[in-house]
């Protein structure tokens, strides 16, 4: 039988700043791997790792999207779209603007891809495909992922996978509860440790784990049982979660007994009067003794910070430089974005989300001074003494020199990253 050529494509993902360590595409893979293999030949393209190749012939292109990497999307699909190609779209952005995309593909699919693709396939094979495929499940169904679709040696943290979807909070700038839901979703726990087990144990750092789900603890009950189970399986692991993990020790304990070594946490900023504004349920004056106590597990923490939230001043950001330099092992500094169907976007015209960022014309220059401030080498030998007064172990100080030297950073100006 004559296999079709299908490309899977996440397109270049790097907005401005960060050149953190590249991430496996997790919901392309989910995609690709349930893809039948006796009828396509299946290629993957992360485009943070390679360029697309546009000689090749594919009969039909699948594009993951973001708002921020849209106009990048689009691009490649009218690229395709100039051979014939079948153009399908899905992710974030599809699912939240659907009328955006609809010009620039042949079929859409929103929510989780995973539920309809199956459907979706069969009807292309009939010659009956959809302008739409409409996922209305959000949970889990088990996929066994292809890890030899991706060549794992393109990233330095190889095995991730996602455990829960959604999220009881409803932060102004954020696009998880529209995406989602405020009912958190969870998969079955014997589905994670299945999918752990899966991961090739062979490798630099290729015990490690990213979980990267928006808030790994969001549901406590499922929290303390997916460590209980994590610990025979002799990980060490990477999870987004809310700073509130500290607040609870038996949690952070059976955590650190799991294996967690580090959090990346959704700090925002320091200034409580802008958490109140925009929602964001942390109380700054905790932040600190939380910190302390999650340290002194021996587990770092990553702090992500918006620069540009409403009202926020020069000197807020440069207060949150100053915290970050003082508590936190790694950083990022987003922009702020106002992302379609947030609260922040719906009313931006209203005095209390205006943002400041006007009235900081200097705020790129003001994003590369946190940047080079912060990974300076003397604020990395400060913060490496840190680490080794603390009870961190001499594996997670490598880990922290290895990271903090290969990353760098430089501002990619939107047009780049879309052109
Ligand atoms: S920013 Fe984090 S806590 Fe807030 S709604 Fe989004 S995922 Fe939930």
């Amino acid at each position: 039988m004559h296999k079709k050529e299908i490309l899977f494509v996440r397109p270049k993902t790097k907005i401005c700043i960060s050149k953190l360590p590249n991430l496996p595409p997790l919901g392309l893979l989910m995609l690709a791997s349930l893809t039948n293999k006796k009828e396509y030949n299946i290629t993957l393209i992360d485009e943070d790792t390679e360029n697309i190749d546009y000689s090749k012939h594919y009969d039909i292109v699948c594009i993951t999207i973001l708002t921020h990497n849209k106009q990048r999307a689009f691009k490649i699909a009218s690229n395709f779209k100039k051979k014939q190609t079948l153009i399908i779209m899905g992710g974030s952005h599809v699912t939240l603007c659907q009328d955006d995309v609809n010009p620039h593909c042949d079929c859409i699919v929103t929510g989780c891809g995973e539920f309809v693709w199956d459907d979706l396939l069969k009807d292309y094979k009939n010659g009956r495909l959809k302008k739409i495929y409409n996922s209305k499940k959000n949970g889990f169904t088990e996929v066994k992922i292809d890890w030899s679709l991706i060549s794992k040696k393109r990233y330095l943290f190889k095995n991730m996978l996602i455990t829960s979807r959604g999220c009881k909070n409803k932060c102004d700038f954020c696009q998880i509860p529209e995406m989602f839901g405020n009912e958190v979703k969870n998969k079955p726990i014997e589905y994670v440790v299945r999918e752990i087990s899966n991961f090739k144990k062979d490798g630099f750092l290729s015990k490690w784990v990213i979980f990267c789900d928006d808030n790994l603890v969001t549901n406590y009950d499922y929290a303390l049982k997916l460590f209980e189970a994590l610990i025979p399986l002799n990980i060490k692991f990477i999870a987004q979660c809310s700073i509130d993990i500290g607040k609870d020790n038996k949690l952070l304990d059976l955590a650190q007994k799991a294996g967690l070594k580090m959090i990346y946490v959704g700090i925002e900023t320091t200034n409580q009067k802008i958490l109140d504004k925009v929602h964001k349920p942390n109380k700054s004056s905790n932040y600190k003794t939380l910190i302390d106590k999650i340290n002194n597990r021996g587990i770092l923490i990553t702090g992500s910070f918006i620069i540009g939230l409403p009202k926020q001043s020069n000197n807020d950001i440069l207060s949150d430089l100053q915290f970050a330099k003082e508590n936190t092992t790694f950083v990022l500094f987003n922009p702020m974005r106002y992302l379609p169907k947030t609260k922040l976007e719906i009313n931006k015209s209203e005095e209390v989300y205006v943002s400041q960022t006007d009235e900081i014309p200097n705020l790129p220059s003001l994003m590369d001074r946190c940047y080079k401030e912060y990974y300076s080498l003397n604020e990395i030998m400060k913060r490496m003494l840190r680490l080794f007064k603390s009870k961190i172990g001499i594996t997670m100080i490598f880990v922290f020199m290895y990271i903090s030297l290969i990353t760098h950073y430089s501002i990619i100006p939107m047009e780049d990253i879309n052109a």
